[in-house]
């Protein structure tokens, strides 16, 4: 098994020249990365095409374009971040002023996951570069041609001192896991996200977890249904429902169940065409591992639109399950697919004791035209992030800190969320030398009763 001690330590010493704190190495650092991106277009469609058949409309617009737009959006906000922030100082400590200083960690590890192999290492690497870090870039061994062309991309813009890509899989992840980093920043699935959290303690490593979970998506009586239907249908089966924010799960309201059916196998007709498994542009399912899973769901409930598969392809169709409990295997973990199970309710407290009873979900959507249904959801359910008549879109808002709560994550990133995600904020008091106030010193007369004036 490879040893990568000594990576980590020329890391460590490069970051202690001090060198990657500087803006303008972190601008030029950021700036070269957006080079190389666009320079690499082709050969990441390509690589994405191999690794999961991705269409080049979805490779662009969820992977390199978006990676993109997140660093043009951090060039042009970084010189603000990085200003030390002066902040309030209290009375009792009158002659000092007080900041916070944005602080780079170190060296940092990032882990990535398959679904989507090169937005979800480079996002986290934007986040790292740009609070001034060092980083180890470990990409998924289950999408070897878009991990290839990463690892070649950065290798030609960085030296390995400071940005690095390391090929393998979990013994390689292990191996690195031993290493003792500033910083772990890990997307993938929840038992995986524990033994990284476990690792880290070793070194009391401060880690960000970016997990899954199953997601419901809640269509109320007061829905527009028809828009419901196309934004759900866009947000399942995009990627072919391999989406860590796409919508688990329906909970879907009795009194509109059919006309809610009916628009949605239209919208599925509209974008994957009258048969998916037949469109050249409908992404398969990462591995046979995989696809066999997703395929022993078939038989649960009933199946009301799709549910064809294609072995040989690994492809399946957009499938929609009914007749379906929380006691059915294809409820039992996230799915990660393109089939939608449906549950109905009458009552929203049913919805919220059903999604209570397990755990905290990474994203919530809810179509409903009312605003007190809109509140009654946010107040009484915890979950990452999403939408209100919606799916997916918050996530490609660099206003919105994007993770998990509970299972489903710890920490966020994301435009800003990213910088602060990889910067330790150091809080300074500087003190001014012309004067000093006695009150805090034990020798003062009558100290006790002066002390109480500040503190009580
Ligand atoms: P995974 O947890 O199996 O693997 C993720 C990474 O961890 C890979 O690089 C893998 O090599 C490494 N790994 C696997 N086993 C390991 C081990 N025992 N020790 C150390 N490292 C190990 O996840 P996946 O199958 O690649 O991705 C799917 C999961 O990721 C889903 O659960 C999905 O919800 C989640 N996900 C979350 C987000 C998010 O932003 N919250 C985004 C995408 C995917």
């Amino acid at each position: 098994m490879d040893n990568y001690h000594s990576l980590v330590n020329k890391q460590r010493l490069f970051f202690l020249t001090g060198i990657t704190k500087d803006v303008a190495f972190r601008l030029e650092a950021l700036q070269k990365l957006r080079n190389a991106i666009l320079s690499h277009e082709k050969e990441l469609m390509e690589a994405l095409k191999a690794d999961l058949n991705k269409s080049e409309f979805e490779a662009y617009s969820t992977e390199i374009g978006m990676e993109l737009k997140e660093i043009r959006f951090t060039l042009s906000n970084l010189r603000s971040w990085v200003k030390p922030k002066k902040i309030k100082t209290p009375i009792s400590h009158l002659g000092s002023t007080s900041s916070i200083y944005a602080e780079p960690y170190g060296v940092a590890l990032i882990i990535s996951p398959w679904n989507y192999p090169f937005q979800l290492a480079i996002a986290p690497l934007v986040g790292a570069i740009a609070a001034g870090n060092c980083a180890i870039l470990k990409p998924s061994e289950l999408t070897p041609k878009t991990s290839e062309v990463l690892g070649k991309l950065i290798i030609k813009i960085f030296p390995e001192e400071y940005i690095s890509v390391v090929q393998g899989g979990v013994e390689t992840s292990q191996a690195l896991l031993d290493e003792k980093f500033d910083y772990i920043f890990f997307t993938g699935s929840v038992p995986i996200g524990k033994i990284i959290m476990k690792s880290a303690s070793k070194n009391l490593t401060p880690v960000t977890l970016e997990l899954g979970g199953k997601s419901p998506c809640i269509v109320h009586e007061d829905a527009n249904i028809k828009l419901a239907a196309k934004r759900i249908a866009w947000g399942k089966f995009m990627n072919a429902g391999q989406t860590c924010v796409a919508p688990d799960y329906l909970y879907l309201h009795q009194n509109i169940r059919n006309k809610f059916i009916n628009h949605f196998r239209e919208a599925i007709k509209d974008l994957y065409g009258e048969r998916p498994l037949n469109n050249p542009n409908y992404t398969r399912i990462v591995s046979k591992i995989h696809f066999n899973r997703l395929q022993s769901f078939l038989n649960n409930g009933e199946i009301i639109i799709g549910g064809a598969a294609n072995e040989e392809g690994l492809t399946i169709e957009p499938t929609v399950l009914t007749n379906i409990t929380w006691d059915d295997p294809v409820m039992q973990d996230e799915i990660f697919g393109p089939i939608l199970p449906v549950l109905e309710y009458s009552h929203l407290s049913d919805v919220s004791e059903g999604i209570h009873n397990h755990p905290n979900p990474l994203a919530l959507y809810l179509f409903s035209e009312n605003d007190n249904v809109q509140q009654e959801v946010l107040n009484s359910i915890s979950f990452g992030g999403g939408c209100i008549n919606d799916t997916v879109y918050h996530m490609v808002s660099p206003y919105l800190p994007f993770g998990g709560v509970g299972s489903s994550g710890i920490g966020s990133y994301h435009g800003k969320g990213s910088f602060d995600t990889f910067s330790h904020q150091k809080s300074v008091l500087k003190q001014t030398t012309l004067f000093d106030i006695p009150v805090r010193y034990p020798n003062v007369k009558d100290g006790l009763k002066k002390i109480k004036v500040f503190l009580k």
